[in-house]
């Protein structure tokens, strides 16, 4: 069956924005505040709940108070200083341990406890994976496998109360995200070509369109 038969939402296709104006006149019947109102007033009730509440009410008065004047270091700092939060776990891939060992010097001045698991903790081969020396990065030479479950766990046992992800790759960023308890927020993705700034390859269209 085609998407659009089923009635999934297509907000990049739409342009006119009624959710965010409030002009509900405005609505294309293609919106799923049309086809799925229920869903809506089912998110809403998620909100009720006292904890969610004041996740959702921290981040907006983040935003609110940094708007366009903080990083998003100083945004993460002010968030978990808003929820009272002490311990903070940083999941941080190996080639980044100098920006993880800054941020987490940022974070102890911060006034929090940091608790840091670098991605190949374990130094669990990537043969035990089912991975071929062919496989590897750098045939002939010892690689250990990256182990996002492992750095979950670590920062699940330290009870971390946000856990910060720092350059992990893509899906092992899913993986992490999979077994890390919540909260979670993401300082930066690993991108190796633009200097961990994907957006990198949308804003430089003229340089990166032959490519996409
Ligand atoms: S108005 Fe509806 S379809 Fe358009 S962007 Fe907002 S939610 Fe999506
Ligand atoms: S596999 Fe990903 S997380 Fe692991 S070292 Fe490489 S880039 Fe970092």
């Amino acid at each position: 069956m085609p998407l659009n038969e089923k009635r999934y939402p297509d907000c990049t296709s739409c342009g006119r924005l009624a959710c965010s104006s409030g002009l509900k006149e405005k609505t294309p019947e293609s919106c799923p505040m049309v086809f799925d109102e229920e869903l809506f007033d089912r998110s809403f009730t998620e909100f009720q709940k006292e904890n969610l509440n004041n996740l959702a009410c921290s981040a907006a008065l983040v935003e609110a108070e940094g708007y366009c004047k903080w990083t998003r270091i100083e945004e993460i700092i002010a968030f978990a200083r808003r929820l009272e939060y002490k311990r903070i776990g940083l999941a941080y891939c190996i080639g980044l341990r100098l920006e993880a060992e800054r941020v987490s010097t940022i974070l102890t001045n911060s006034g929090f406890d940091v608790v840091s698991a670098i991605c190949k903790a374990g130094s669990i081969p990537k043969e035990k994976l089912g991975l071929t020396d062919n496989n590897k990065i750098k045939p002939g030479h010892f690689e250990a496998m990256c182990n996002p479950v492992a750095q979950a766990m670590l920062l699940n046992k330290a009870k971390t109360e946000l856990k910060v992800v720092l350059g992990l790759c893509v899906g092992h960023d899913s993986l992490f995200l999979q077994y890390a308890e919540p909260p979670v927020t993401i300082l930066a993705v690993k991108d190796r070509v633009l200097a961990h700034n994907p957006l990198g390859a949308i804003y430089a269209e003229h340089y990166f369109k032959k490519r996409f």
